[in-house]
C-alpha cells in the first residue's frame, strides 16, 4: 500500500478518498445520516467521512447540548470555500449548539513565516475582516473569539497540551516543523478542548468540520483528550469535500487571486473570474448539444453545489447540461446572478458588521 502524506498546509487535491478512509480510519459518513440531517453539505454528499459523528447526533436527538467549534485563520482574505466551514457552523448553531468560533490572529501570525503576517497588527487587520464576514453571515459575537482575547486558563491548557507532545510527534504527523507551526499547533488543539474545561462549559461531545487535510490535528488532538489531566470527551469530526478553485486543478486559496471568488470582491470582478472558469463543457456547440456536457468535472456547477440552496435549481442545471440543453454560456450567467445577488446582499450587512468586528477585536470583549 502506498502512503500518503496528508499535510494541513499543503495538501495536494485528494480524490483517492476511498484509499484515504482505509489508511487513517476515517469512517464514511453514512448515507442515512446525510437524508436525515437538512443541510445541503449532509443532503449533496459534501460530507464525506467523520470520527464519532454518533455522538453528536445522540446530543441531537434528545436536545443535550454540544460544543460546536471552529475557526478561521487570520492570514489571509476571506472567500467562498471558506464561507462553507462557516455553513457548517451556523447549521450546528441551529442545532442549539455550545458555540466557539475561533478568529485564530494569533495562529496565523505563528504558522505564516511570509510577510503577509508579519507582525500581529497584520494578524488583528486580517482577524477585523474575518470577523466581519463571520458576522455578516450570521455568527453573533457571543460565538466568536479571538485567540489573544482568551483568558489565562486557555493558555494554561495550551501549556499542559505542549508537555504531552514528543517533537517526534510532531514529525511523524506534520513532517518539516519549525516553532511557528508547533505554536500554531498548539493554540489549535487548546481551541478544541478548552470549551470542555470546567471554566467554559465543561465536559461533553463537540463537533469540528473540517477538511481531509486537516486530519492530523483532529488524529493528534483526539489523542491528547485520552491523555490530559483534565477529564475530557474525545472530540468529534466531520469531514467536508474542499471545494476547488475555479481553474483546472486548483484549490480556492486565498493565494490564488484569480481562482478564488472573495466575499470582498466586487461583483463585476466576481463575474469576471467566473467568465473566465473551466467548465466541463464541449468543444463546440454541436458537439455539446449531442454528448451533454460534464457536471462532474466543472467548477461552475461545484460552485452551485456547494452554495445555492435551491435544490430544484441545481438539480435542473445537471439535468440540463448533462441532455446537451443547456450551453455553458447561459449557465455562467446564472452564477453569475446567483453569486451578484449574494455579494451585494453580504457586502450590505458587512458595513455594520465591520464596526462590530471592530469594537471586539480593540475592546477585547
Ligand atoms: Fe458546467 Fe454548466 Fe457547462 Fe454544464 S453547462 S459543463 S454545468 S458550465
Amino acid at each position: 500500500m502506498h502512503s500518503i502524506k496528508i499535510d494541513p498546509w499543503s495538501s495536494e487535491n485528494l480524490n483517492d478518498y476511498e484509499h484515504i478512509f482505509r489508511e487513517f480510519g476515517l469512517e464514511k459518513f453514512p448515507d442515512e445520516l446525510s437524508k436525515k440531517l437538512n443541510h445541503i453539505l449532509f443532503e449533496r454528499n459534501l460530507v464525506i467521512a467523520h470520527r464519532d459523528f454518533q455522538k453528536i447526533m445522540a446530543c441531537m436527538e434528545v436536545k443535550k447540548p454540544f460544543i460546536n467549534i471552529t475557526g478561521i485563520a487570520s492570514s489571509g482574505r476571506m472567500h467562498f470555500g471558506h464561507k462553507v466551514d462557516l455553513d457548517l457552523f451556523l447549521f450546528f448553531k441551529s442545532k442549539k449548539a455550545k458555540n466557539y468560533f475561533a478568529i485564530c490572529d494569533l495562529d496565523g501570525y505563528c504558522s505564516r513565516a511570509d510577510a503577509k503576517v508579519d507582525s500581529l497588527m497584520k494578524a488583528k487587520e486580517f482577524a477585523i475582516e474575518n470577523l466581519s464576514h463571520a458576522l455578516a453571515l450570521g455568527l453573533t459575537q457571543k460565538d466568536v473569539y479571538l485567540q489573544s482575547n482568551k483568558p489565562a486558563k486557555y493558555y494554561s491548557l495550551a501549556f499542559e497540551v505542549s508537555k504531552k507532545i514528543t517533537e517526534n510527534n510532531y514529525r511523524a504527523i506534520y513532517g518539516d516543523i519549525n516553532l511557528g507551526k508547533v505554536s500554531a499547533v498548539l493554540l489549535q488543539m487548546t481551541d478544541i478542548l478548552h470549551g470542555q474545561l470546567n471554566e467554559f462549559e465543561g465536559k461533553m461531545p463537540s463537533i469540528t468540520g473540517i477538511g481531509l487535510d486537516q486530519d492530523p490535528h483532529a488524529r493528534l488532538v483526539r489523542d491528547l483528550s485520552k491523555k490530559s489531566q483534565y477529564d475530557f470527551e474525545v472530540p468529534s469530526f466531520i469531514y467536508f469535500k474542499h471545494q476547488s478553485g475555479l481553474q483546472e486543478g486548483q484549490k480556492m486559496s486565498s493565494s490564488q487571486e484569480n481562482t478564488a471568488i472573495f466575499l470582498s470582491d466586487a461583483p463585476e470582478i466576481a463575474a469576471q473570474k467566473i467568465s473566465k472558469a473551466f467548465t466541463g463543457g464541449r468543444v463546440g456547440v454541436e458537439e455539446q448539444k449531442k454528448l451533454g456536457g460534464q457536471p462532474e468535472i466543472c467548477k461552475v456547477f461545484e460552485f452551485q453545489l456547494f452554495h445555492n440552496e435551491n435544490s430544484k435549481e441545481v438539480n435542473e442545471i445537471y439535468s440540463t447540461c448533462k441532455a446537451g440543453n443547456l450551453l455553458c454560456g447561459a449557465c455562467k450567467q446564472k452564477l453569475i446572478k446567483w453569486t451578484n445577488d449574494f455579494l451585494i446582499k453580504h457586502q450590505k450587512k458587512l458595513i455594520k458588521a465591520k464596526e462590530k468586528a471592530i469594537e471586539i477585536v480593540e475592546t477585547k470583549k
